[in-house]
């Protein structure tokens, strides 16, 4: 998971003072020694670590802190507020040029995740934004790079712009955005050469494509694992070109934080999306605040219900409610739920969301066992539909055809059926404690 390391630091840090009921400089001055050596280990800038450390302290040793009623918690919000600060305050919104098509640069050295981010970032444009973007291909030298565009165009339905590897990134440029004005396309991503280092021939070129294209947005595709080199590399090329934003990739990877913790601060540009996996939903809008949060193990709950929000049908939600209300739950609403709750991601990252998640003893070690959710998938699948409205009917040579169906074992069938029983049992309670509400109190 993203920051792990760092999060385990600073929050066992934090677990001294928090509930102290009186706190003092020396306190003070312990903790943000911890915190320093903290950011240091996670590859965060010295002079980024020096100003920090700086800052809270002074704010921490403040009146308004020291004599508050809970001091601990206190200084956690003045570390929480300043980790915000860092990584950019608020969250910065994407361009929209009001002389549609809007032009984003996406550059980046090779490896650094630029064509998968170029994917990744049109399916999010279209998905929450309901927009229109043409991908073009405009990195000539990398053999394979305008093949992966036009694959991963095909795979998620997104037309690609391509001249082959013949005409110049320029002229390929020039003729993209004529033709995204063509065919009303609302956004234009161009997806540039990258390079093993920075070298002034890309740079060049790249200059080319920027005055020639005038984009509204150049995003920065850097590799978050590389840690300090990925802050070097955004300072180079926003000294040439000027970013207006940074996508960190492959933060899923990185335990340690240090770019997304410095990027920032170094070079001034707010780092807007960042890439949280391999598969092509897998781009997040960068939240500093949430991000905050999540590193002092306050959780993410907002991402979360975000996350709900956009893959739950609230349609079948409020339909599931009313079958909980009148007992009419079956086994294919169970399979429905099931379906819908993985929609929104592996469970394990969804789980990490929640606030103290990473204190929760054993929760760290916990991985969803997501086969053993596939084989609850296939035992439903593999009942018959009185079966799976009427549980009581299914008998012992019933049960025996489920476990054979689906590859599995009477004692997983049995278990099965009892959680649902249970789950039964368990609504009816409620809906009963909600009748006796009504009527006027609760009964025990
Ligand atoms: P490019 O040379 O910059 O265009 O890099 P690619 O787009 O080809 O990506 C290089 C590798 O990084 C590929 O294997 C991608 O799947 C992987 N990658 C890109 N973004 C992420 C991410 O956010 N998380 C993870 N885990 N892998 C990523």
């Amino acid at each position: 998971m993203a920051f792990e390391s760092l999060a385990d630091r600073l929050q066992n840090t934090f677990q001294k003072i928090r509930g102290k009921g009186k706190v003092n400089e020396a306190d003070v001055k312990e903790m943000m020694r911890d915190v320093r050596m903290a950011l240091l280990e996670a590859d965060v800038n010295f002079k980024v670590v020096k100003d920090f450390v700086k800052k809270v302290s002074e704010r921490a040793v403040g009146q308004e802190v020291l004599k508050s009623l809970s001091p601990g918690q206190q200084v956690i919000k003045v570390v929480q507020e300043e980790l915000t600060e860092l990584m950019g305050g608020e969250q910065s919104k994407i361009a929209v040029s009001n002389r549609p098509p809007t032009v984003i640069m996406m550059v980046g050295l090779q490896g650094a995740g630029k064509t998968t981010t170029t994917g990744k970032l049109a399916n999010l444009l279209r998905k929450k934004y309901n927009r229109k973007p043409l991908l073009v291909a405009a990195d000539i030298y990398r053999p394979a790079a305008i093949k992966q565009l036009e694959t991963l165009g095909k795979q998620l339905n997104f037309p690609v712009f391509s001249l082959g590897d013949q005409v110049s990134p320029v002229e390929i440029a020039r003729q993209a955005i004529a033709k995204a004005k063509e065919d009303h396309h609302d956004y234009v991503l161009i997806d540039t050469a990258g390079r093993l280092h920075v070298d002034e021939t890309l740079m060049n070129e790249l200059k080319d494509i920027q005055q020639l294209a005038n984009p509204n947005e150049i995003f920065l595709v850097v590799d978050a694992m590389t840690g300090q080199d990925a802050v070097n590399v955004a300072q180079s090329f926003n000294e040439q070109l000027g970013l207006t934003g940074v996508v960190l990739t492959k933060l899923d990877g990185d335990t340690r934080g240090g770019a997304a913790l410095s990027i920032r601060a170094v070079t001034q540009t707010p780092i807007k999306f960042v890439g949280m996996g391999e598969k092509m939903d897998a781009l997040e809008t960068f939240h500093p605040e949430r991000m905050a949060s999540r590193i002092l193990g306050m959780g993410d709950v907002l991402t979360l219900i975000e996350k709900a929000q956009a893959n739950v049908d609230t349609e079948k939600a409020k339909e599931l409610e009313q079958k909980m209300r009148t007992m009419s739950f079956t086994f294919d609403d169970f399979l429905d739920q099931l379906g819908q709750v993985r929609s929104m991601g592996p469970l394990d990252d969804l789980l990490k969301m929640l606030p103290g998640a990473n204190k929760m003893k054993g929760l760290n070690n916990v991985t969803v066992d997501e086969k053993q959710i596939g084989r609850v998938e296939a035992i439903i699948r593999s009942m018959t539909k009185l079966e799976k409205e009427q549980p009581e009917t299914m008998n012992g040579s019933r049960k025996k055809r489920i476990a054979k169906g689906s590859g599995t074992s009477i004692q997983e069938v049995n278990r099965l059926i009892k959680q649902f029983d249970d789950m039964k049992k368990m609504m009816k309670q409620m809906t009963n404690m909600q009748k006796g509400k009504k009527k006027g109190g609760f009964k025990f």
